[in-house]
C-alpha cells in the first residue's frame, strides 16, 4: 500500500481491467490507458497475453450455464489481451462506471463502451465488479512478482494526505 494509505481509507483498492481481443485489435489500448491514468488511478501491474482456455474459464465460471458462454470463451481467445492492475481510492466501482454498461448499446457516451462499441458481444474491456472479485481476479492473471507498489509524485495532488 502507498504511505498515505493510513490518511485516506480506500487508497490501497486494485482491480482487474482487461482490454479484451477487439480492443487490442481496434487499436484502444492507448486510448483506456489514458483514461484511467487521466483519472488519477496508478497502473501496478501490466502484460500482453493469449489467456489460455484455463484461464478464460475459471474467470468466467459464474457464466458457465449461460448460452452466449462457449461464443464469450471464444471471443476472449481469439486474440491477444491486455490484463492489467490499477489501485487507488475505490477504484472497483469507479472503474466500472468509466467502462460503462455490460451492454454497449445502452452504455452512455463518455463511458469506455458508450464511445468505443455497440454490441454486448463485443464490448471492448473487462472490469471486477467487486473487491472481493477484484482480489480473486488479480491473483488469477498476475503472480505476485509481476505486481509492482510504487509511489506516484501526483498523490498529495489527488488526495489529502
Ligand atoms: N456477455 C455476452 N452476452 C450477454 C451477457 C454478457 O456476450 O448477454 C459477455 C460480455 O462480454 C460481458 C461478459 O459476457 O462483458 C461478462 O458478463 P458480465 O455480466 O459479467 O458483464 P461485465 O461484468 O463484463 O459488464
Ligand atoms: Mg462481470
Amino acid at each position: 500500500c502507498p504511505f498515505y494509505s493510513s490518511a485516506v481509507a480506500g487508497v490501497c483498492e486494485r482491480t482487474l481491467i482487461a482490454v479484451k481481443p477487439d480492443g487490442v485489435q481496434r487499436k484502444l489500448v492507448g486510448e483506456i490507458i489514458k483514461r484511467f491514468e487521466q483519472r488519477g488511478f496508478t497502473l501496478v501491474g501490466l502484460k500482453l497475453l493469449q489467456a489460455s482456455e484455463g484461464i478464460l474459464a475459471e474467470h468466467y465460471h459464474d457464466l458457465r450455464r449461460k448460452p452466449f458462454y462457449p461464443a464469450l470463451l471464444r471471443y476472449m481467445a481469439s486474440g491477444p489481451v491486455v490484463a492489467m492492475v490499477w489501485e487507488g481510492h475505490n477504484v472497483v466501482r469507479t472503474s466500472r462506471a468509466m467502462v460503462g454498461d455490460t451492454d454497449s448499446s445502452q452504455a452512455k457516451p463518455g463511458t469506455i463502451r458508450g464511445d468505443f462499441s455497440v454490441h454486448i458481444s463485443r464490448n471492448v474491456i473487462h472490469a471486477s465488479d467487486s473487491v472481493e472479485v477484484a482480489e480473486r481476479e488479480i491473483s488469477l492473471w498476475f503472480h505476485s512478482g509481476e505486481l509492482i507498489s510504487w509511489e506516484t509524485s501526483d498523490q498529495s495532488h489527488l488526495y489529502q494526505v
